[in-house]
């Protein structure tokens, strides 16, 4: 999520932290800011772009040869002026900036401002300061043992860089989770979160590892040591990309890139709201109201697109284990019909940008008639997320790639929480059974980054299909939503037209298209009715179609039937989702990528679509 900048050495900070800024834009924030020392400490930061910020700077002392800039993505606290980074310890000598979320700020701002510390934001990032400034002046010990001492207290994921107004001489920058990368001049050091801001003044760098901080000195010297305190020594690389390499991470385009993010972002959005060992779950919006939400008597799901998919997903979750009736409302049509809603009901509206004019329009019907609203959004601070009584972030970060990918996972991921969490209050799951899914749960990064290793011979397979006209994917139970899915994916990126099917409906029409031109792509992943998914592909192969089926590890039997297999590894069946949608995503990507389609930005479509 977002970038940070930093730079200590001879020239002017502020032109070279504003250029870094700009350069990762691309990342997607909300808000932008700097601190510079100068002999006194200069913080100037602005909700909006960049260039807001600068407009906010012009007239201002922007002196000062060490410096730090941040573009903040907000996770903790509303895109505000106030909750933008940097941040000041109370006693106005540090300054810091940070991309990540400190999990446990809760109980150390607690533990604070029973120690008189007051805080002017919602960020976990100024607890995090203060903590440093606690640390500093309790121990009476410098600002990098603070740091390290701080650093060896906090849970979750941190990119941050410190300064200090009584040390201008050194910039103190650590990681864990969060990218972080220092470049090296002649006595003069750039830190930024990709080498995007750093590549036209060096091309020497130090890729930081989790668990270490760098001290780097006006004087050229730089130091390196892990929170254990141990030396580590640098291992200095050399830049070799461009600079649009280097903002799409090394991936040829942003989607790419989202699609290979999918094990991170799912990690960050369960962590700290799920503990599989400990058997809990705790969605923070779900709390909050958890009476209404445990006495509904029916969860209307509302969205559009992809989103929608995933709510059809939640819908078998919710149903087979919260056995709460839910119905999936596409939001375009809800607010177009006179739809029966009571005070008894629970909306979940999904979306990502959060700003989806059909979704927000449904809440306002949804609302006006009393329901309970619960967002499940992206994009914090966005208009569904202020509109709705509760909600959960997905936390996928940025989603630049037009066709969504991680931003859909994630989104699953959260809705399968809600179903267990839903579940637990209501009785309705045992104990062991729970925590068997936790443990499946926590396990699916590992097998999505197990997904992915097939992507060459997804690419293989691409190139026999690309230049179809046609494509049919069929899915039974909860695999169903994911044909449809997949189907999306394709039509959107390589114009291809396609379409999902549940697989028994396959007879009742779409059966009258194939033949030996139309691949038909089989989800075949569940256990329950494998046998029923085998009759079907008989069915297809007895038309002379061709048959790509996504399968698990050992299915021998689909493996004589199909053309083509993929296979991903074994879940609990109502996880399976959150797997089998990976190789339909790498699929339509190299399909597309075959057919020259732009696949970062499709023909007529919008991010975000904020129109009815
Ligand atoms: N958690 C921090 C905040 O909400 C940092 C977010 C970021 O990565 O920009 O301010």
């Amino acid at each position: 999520m977002c970038g940070i900048v930093g730079y200590i050495g001879p020239k002017e900070a502020y032109p070279i932290l504003i250029k870094g800024l700009k350069r990762l834009e691309y990342r997607g924030y909300d808000s932008a800011g700097v601190a510079l020392l100068n002999g006194d400490l200069t913080i100037l930061k602005k909700e909006g772009k960049v260039s807001d910020l600068e407009m906010h700077a012009e007239g201002k002392n922007k002196t000062g040869t060490v410096g730090i800039g941040h573009t903040r993505w907000a996770t903790h606290g509303v895109p505000s002026d106030l909750n933008a980074h940097p941040h000041v310890s109370n006693s106005a000598q540090l300054a810091i900036i940070h991309n990540g979320i400190i999990e446990n700020y809760a109980s150390l701002k607690t533990e604070l401002v029973k120690r008189g510390y007051t805080f002017k934001s919602d960020t976990d990032t100024e607890v995090l300061m203060n903590l440093i400034e606690d640390i500093k002046k309790e121990e009476e010990v410098d600002i990098e043992e603070a740091l390290r001492i701080a650093l060896n207290e906090v849970v979750g994921a941190y990119a941050i860089v410190v300064i200090d107004k009584a040390n201008p001489d050194k910039i103190i920058a650590a990681r864990k989770g969060s990218p972080l990368v220092i470049g090296i001049g002649d006595k003069e050091f750039y830190v930024a979160s990709d080498a995007s801001p750093i590549v036209e003044f060096t091309k020497e760098v130090v890729y930081l590892n989790d668990e270490e901080f760098a001290v780097l000195h006006r004087n050229g010297d730089m130091e390196i040591k892990d929170l254990g305190n141990i030396t580590k020594t640098p291992y200095i690389q050399k830049l070799e990309m461009d600079l649009e390499t280097i903002e799409k991470g090394g991936y040829d385009t942003f989607m790419l890139k989202e699609i290979y993010e999918q094990p991170k972002v799912i990690g960050d959005a369960l962590r700290g709201r799920m503990n599989a060992k400990e058997g809990w779950i705790k969605l923070g919006g779900v709390s909050e109201f958890a009476t209404r939400i445990n006495n509904a008597e029916r969860l209307i799901i509302g969205a559009c697109g992809t989103s929608w998919h995933s709510g059809l997903i939640a819908e078998y979750v919710i149903e087979e284990l919260a056995r709460v009736p839910v119905e999936v409302e596409y939001a375009s049509e809800f607010r177009y019909r006179n739809p029966i809603v009571t005070s008894k009901d629970v909306m979940i509206a999904i979306s990502q940008s959060g700003e989806t004019a059909d979704t927000l329009a449904a809440i306002e019907i949804a609302k006006e008639r009393q329901a309970l609203i619960f967002g499940i959004c992206n994009v914090i601070g966005s208009s569904i997320s202020r509109v709705s009584h509760a909600g959960a972030y997905t936390h996928a970060g940025p989603e630049i790639g037009v066709a969504s990918t991680k931003a859909f996972s994630t989104q699953v991921a959260i809705l399968m929480l809600m179903a267990l969490q839903l579940a637990q209050k209501k009785g309705s799951i045992s104990a062991s059974r729970l925590r068997q899914i936790l443990y499946e749960l926590e396990e699916i990064p590992k097998k999505i980054e197990e997904a992915l290793t097939l992507n060459d011979e997804i690419e293989r397979i691409a190139a026999k299909y690309f230049e179809a006209e046609n494509f049919l994917y069929l899915g039974r139970g909860i695999n169903f939503p994911v044909a449809l899915e997949g189907a999306l994916k394709l039509k959107e990126i390589s114009y291809i037209h396609a379409e999902g099917y549940p697989a028994a409906e396959m007879k009742h029409g779409p059966i009258a298209l194939i033949d030996e031109n139309m691949p038909v792509l089989f989800i075949a992943t569940n256990k329950s009715a494998h046998e029923k998914i085998v009759s079907n592909i008989q069915e297809v192969k007895a038309r002379k179609g061709k048959v790509i089926a996504v399968i698990n590890h050992a299915d021998e039997v689909i493996e004589g039937l199909a053309d083509d297999v993929i296979r991903v590894p074994e879940t609990e069946e109502l996880l399976s989702p959150l797997v089998s949608i990976v190789p339909l995503q790498l699929l339509s990507y190299h399909i597309a990528l075959m057919r020259n389609c732009n696949v970062d930005q499709p023909r007529n479509l919008a991010k975000s679509v904020t129109v009815e």
